[in-house]
């Protein structure tokens, strides 16, 4: 998100002077692409053409590479495509990468840029016109003040994980999950992160062995002991990445000025009416789409339910081979899923109502519509799934929804126990996977500001800027994730970064124009 926004304040030559905190020793690679805390196994989940250009697009970045590191990252020159998925350890280098060609492109264009690596922000304070930043650089603190903050520091994770009283295992550093012992190791999740601790149990304790299309799984050990276990509510994984135009084809009904009309009739019903041009556009992509699912779909809180039946009645794991079987076959003819591939355009519009929703109706949206756009937008890279499915096939893997109303327990020993719809399962340990929580801006990790904000102060809205009251004349932006998660439950990845960073900076060249 930093280098988007440094990116979008030098494209619009703002006349501000930068000091940029970065508590890592590397700069622009960001906390899902850092070396050490990711493996080079674990994949971006967004294409090369999805992610936007800092300076220049990722393909070229590679194509500009020499084969030598290119054959490091076990890639020729054939394996470059903007439809392909990389490691997220190399987009990191990318990103790195991109991050000092564009401290070069500002310094050029006369911009006064300072640039503090190992430097953790601890605190900002606001009272008085500016915000007093505290940081720590090799053990001393140090306090600035600033006119203007941009808070853009990414994931917050908990200290000690837990579900109901049981302790979870951390799944960062990778190295952790590849520390454990083998035995019966649960994993609490079964989206993307999921995928990726049990692609990291597999390296850890066996190999995958690629045969072209097909991967297979073979334990390290004769006697392995493996046996893991995905739990989560609804016991169903993301579908297989599928072919689609990107660009994005234009909607017919679910439309941007569709959405700014019902916008315009108010809160109330609001829900309710874009709910109804989301079918509309579903019956148009596809009109065998929602017949064959009945009914119920065509409501609110029928919809979720009948979008995950299938994958729910063929059964966790049988239902992710089933699926990578076809998602393979469509993306060598090419061939799109109309209802997917209207879903994916749908959620971005559909994002624009949700600051207007009222309390209640948002509520009911992230219970109701939430999971499926979250599953259409985790679209898993095929290699990912394969790997999954291979660790499946050799019997080490399965993939549970727990029992209506269970809960996590834990024994003196520290093994923890659910009850799952396929009966009692217990773990040696329990990973967290269940990704980012929101987080009201009161749990902001800079304690003097976060004491301007009560627990049910309201979530932040774009453009991001904090109300802080009388305290300050500063401009303090926030877009760390746990909190523009609250209302913006679409804004975490990749591929949403630069969106951001340019509602930010152009209310700042607004006021700063002022
Ligand atoms: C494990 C994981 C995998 C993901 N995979 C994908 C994916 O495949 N595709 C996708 O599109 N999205 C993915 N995401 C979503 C991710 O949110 C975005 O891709 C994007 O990285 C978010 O950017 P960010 O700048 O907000 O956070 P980050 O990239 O984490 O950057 C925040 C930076 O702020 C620094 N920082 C934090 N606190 C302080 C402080 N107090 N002082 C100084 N510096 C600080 C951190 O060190 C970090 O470098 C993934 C997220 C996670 C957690």
């Amino acid at each position: 998100m930093g280098s988007y926004l440094l990116k979008r304040i030098v494209s619009q030559k703002l006349p501000v002077s930068i000091d940029v905190f970065e508590s890592a020793d590397e700069l622009g690679t960001g906390m899902p692409y850092r070396e050490g805390m990711n493996a080079d196994y674990m994949l971006c989940n967004a294409f090369s053409r999805e992610i936007p250009p800092v300076t220049r697009p990722l393909i070229d970045w590679l194509e500009s590479q020499p084969r030598r590191e290119l054959g490091e990252w076990e890639l020729s020159t054939h394996d470059l495509s903007p439809r392909a998925f990389y490691p997220r350890t190399l987009i990191g280098e990318y990103l790195g990468s991109e991050f000092a060609g564009l401290c070069s492109q500002a310094r050029d264009a006369g911009f006064d840029l300072t640039i503090h690596t190992g430097c953790k922000v601890e605190d900002i304070s606001v009272s008085g016109k500016q915000a007093l930043v505290s940081y720590t650089n090799s053990g001393d603190g140090i306090q600035e003040d600033f006119g203007i903050v941009l808070i853009a520091t990414g994931h917050t994770w908990p200290c000690e994980p837990k579900i109901d009283e049981a302790r979870l295992v951390s799944p960062w550093p990778y190295t952790t999950i590849e520390a454990l012992p083998q035995g019966a190791i649960g994993v609490l999740g079964s989206s993307l992160s999921a995928i990726d601790v049990v692609v990291a149990l597999g390296h850890a304790h066996g190999q995958f062995e690629e045969h072209s299309d097909r991967i297979t799984w073979h334990p390290n050990d004769t006697d392995s002991d493996l046996r893991v276990t995905m739990v989560s509510r609804n016991g169903v994984m993301p579908e297989g990445d599928f072919y689609y135009p990107f660009p994005y084809e234009p909607l017919q009904h679910l439309t941007k000025d569709a959405v700014a009309k019902e916008i315009g009739k108010g809160a109330d019903g609001l829900l309710q009416r874009s709910f109804a041009l989301l079918c509309a556009e579903l019956d148009a992509a596809d009109p065998d789409y929602l017949e064959h699912l009945g009914q119920e779909a065509r409501t609110l809180e029928g919809f979720a339910p009948r979008y995950f039946a299938s994958r729910r009645e063929i059964g966790g794991l049988p239902a992710v081979k089933e699926n990578l079987a076809e998602m393979r076959k469509l993306m060598r003819a090419r061939e799109t899923v109309p209802h997917r591939y209207a879903l994916l355009r749908g959620h971005e519009v559909f994002g624009d109502i949700l600051p207007h929703l009222s309390q209640d109706d948002y509520k009911r949206f992230s219970e109701a519509l939430m999971p499926v756009f979250g599953d259409c937008y985790a679209a898993v890279p095929h290699v990912s799934l394969a790997r999954i499915v291979a660790m499946y096939d050799a019997g080490v893997l399965e993939l549970l929804a727990t029992a209506e109303d269970a809960a996590f327990t834990q024994s003196d020993d520290g093994q923890v126990s659910v009850e799952t719809e396929d009966g009692s399962r217990t773990f040696n340990a329990l990973v967290d996977a269940r990704g980012q929580s929101t987080k009201p801006l009161s749990e902001l990790p800079f304690p003097s500001l976060a004491a301007g904000f009560s627990g049910d102060a309201g979530p932040i809205l774009e453009p991001f800027r904090l109300d802080t009251g009388d305290q300050s004349s500063a401009a303090i932006y926030c877009l760390a994730l746990p909190q523009i998660l609250e209302r913006h439950p679409f804004s975490q990845g990749l591929c949403n970064c630069d969106a951001l960073a340019k509602v930010v900076v152009d209310d700042l060249a607004g006021r700063l124009a002022i």
